[in-house]
C-alpha cells in the first residue's frame, strides 16, 4: 500500500482543515495539496506546500528588469520571453515540496540534483517496511542491443516468470533475514543503522524533496525525457502533471522551449541554412561527425 493508514488520516486531516489566506494561491495546486498520486507498484508523489504561482514569475521578473518588460505587457508572454532567454532567477521565486515515496535505485538517480533540499526516512531510526519495487511484465525487458543505457525487447513466457520469481524470492529473504538479524529471542539483535545493509536496493525509501522551480524544470527535463530510465520517469511525470496545473503558463513555455525544443550547434545551424537554400547537405559535407549528423537527422526527421 503506497499510504501507511497513519499518513492517510494525516491528509485527511490537514484537507479538513482549510484556513484563509492573504498569500498568492494557484487553484490549480490547491487541487493536488495534500493528495497523493501513486507511482510504480508501492510509490507515490503528494505537494505538501507550495509557494508562488505564474504571477510570482510575472511580478520579480518586473522588479529586475523594470521598464526593459513593458513592451512585453501580456504575463504569458513575458513568461515565454523569460524561458525563452533562459533568465533562471525569476523562476526560482516559486519553490515546491513533495513527500516521494521511491524504490532506493530510483533514489540514487534522483539525489544526483544537488539543487534541492531533502530530508529522508531514517533506517537507522526506524525499521524500512517489507514493501519492494516488482516490475510490471511489461517493464521486464532485456538489455538493449544498441544502447548501453537502456532497454530492449520484453522478456516472455518462462523467461519473464523466471526472473520475477528471482526478484520476489531475493527480496522476500532479505527481508526476512534483516528481520533476524533486528532481534532474536534472547539475543540483542543487530542495530537497525548495520541490519539494513543486506536489503536490496529495490526496497522503497521516503523522503521531502523541497525545489525552486527553476531546478525543478532542470529535474523534469533530464528525468521526463525518453532517455531516462522508466523508473524514474514516471515519477518526473507525475511531478509534470502538478506543475502544469501549479504555473499553467510556465509549464507551457517549458513544454515548448525545453522539452519540445532543441538546441543546436553552430554547425548544424550552418546545415541548416545552407538546406534551406536548397542546397543537399550530407554527413560528408556538414562538417559533423557521423555521431553528430545522426542525432541531427534524427532531431529534423522526428518533427
Ligand atoms: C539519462 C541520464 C543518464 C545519466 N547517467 C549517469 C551516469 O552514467 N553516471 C553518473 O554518475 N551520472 C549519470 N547521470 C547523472 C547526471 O550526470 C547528473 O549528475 C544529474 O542529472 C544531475 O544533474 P545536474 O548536476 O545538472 O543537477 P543539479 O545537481 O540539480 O545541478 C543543477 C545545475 O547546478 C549547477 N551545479 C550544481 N552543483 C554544482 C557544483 N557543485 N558545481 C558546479 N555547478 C553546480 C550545474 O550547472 C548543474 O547543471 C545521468 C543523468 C541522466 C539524465
Amino acid at each position: 500500500m503506497p499510504l501507511t493508514p497513519e499518513q492517510t488520516q494525516e491528509i485527511e486531516a490537514a484537507r479538513a482543515n482549510p484556513r484563509p489566506t492573504l498569500r498568492a494561491v494557484s487553484e490549480g495546486m490547491e487541487a493536488h495539496l495534500y493528495r497523493a498520486h501513486e507511482v510504480l507498484d508501492h510509490g507515490f508523489v503528494r505537494v505538501v506546500d507550495y509557494m508562488g504561482d505564474d504571477s510570482a514569475i510575472v511580478q520579480a521578473a518586473r522588479v529586475s528588469y523594470g521598464a526593459g518588460t513593458k513592451h512585453v505587457s501580456n504575463d504569458e508572454g513575458l513568461i515565454r520571453y523569460l524561458m525563452r532567454h533562459w533568465h533562471s532567477t525569476p523562476f526560482e521565486m516559486c519553490e515546491i515540496k513533495l513527500h516521494v515515496k521511491l524504490p532506493v535505485f530510483v533514489a540514487r538517480q534522483w539525489i544526483r540534483h544537488r539543487t534541492a533540499n531533502v530530508n529522508e526516512y531514517s533506517a537507522r531510526y526506524s525499521i524500512l517496511d517489507r514493501e519492494f519495487y516488482i516490475p510490471a511484465p511489461e517493464q521486464l525487458a532485456a538489455q538493449s542491443t544498441i544502447n548501453n543505457q537502456g532497454r530492449g525487447e520484453t522478456l516472455q513466457g518462462e523467461e519473464a516468470a523466471r526472473v520475477l520469481e528471482i526478484l520476489k524470492s531475493d527480496a522476500g529473504r532479505a527481508y526476512d533475514h534483516y528481520e533476524q538479524m533486528l532481534s532474536q529471542e534472547g539475543q540483542s539483535g543487530l542495530a537497525r543503522e548495520l541490519a539494513r545493509m543486506n536489503l536490496p536496493a529495490n526496497i522503497y525509501t521516503q523522503w521531502y524533496w523541497k525545489v525552486d522551480l527553476h531546478n525543478l524544470f532542470h529535474f523534469l527535463r533530464l528525468r521526463a525525457d525518453s532517455h531516462a530510465q522508466y523508473e524514474i520517469r514516471v515519477y518526473a511525470d507525475a511531478i509534470c502533471k502538478v506543475v502544469a496545473d501549479w504555473v499553467p503558463a510556465a509549464y507551457a513555455a517549458f513544454e515548448d522551449y525545453r522539452m519540445g525544443g532543441a538546441t543546436l550547434s553552430g554547425k548544424a545551424l550552418d546545415c541548416v541554412r545552407r538546406m534551406l537554400a536548397g542546397e543537399a547537405v550530407d554527413q560528408e559535407n556538414s562538417g559533423m561527425s557521423k555521431g553528430e549528423w545522426r542525432e541531427f537527422r534524427a532531431l529534423l526527421d522526428e518533427g
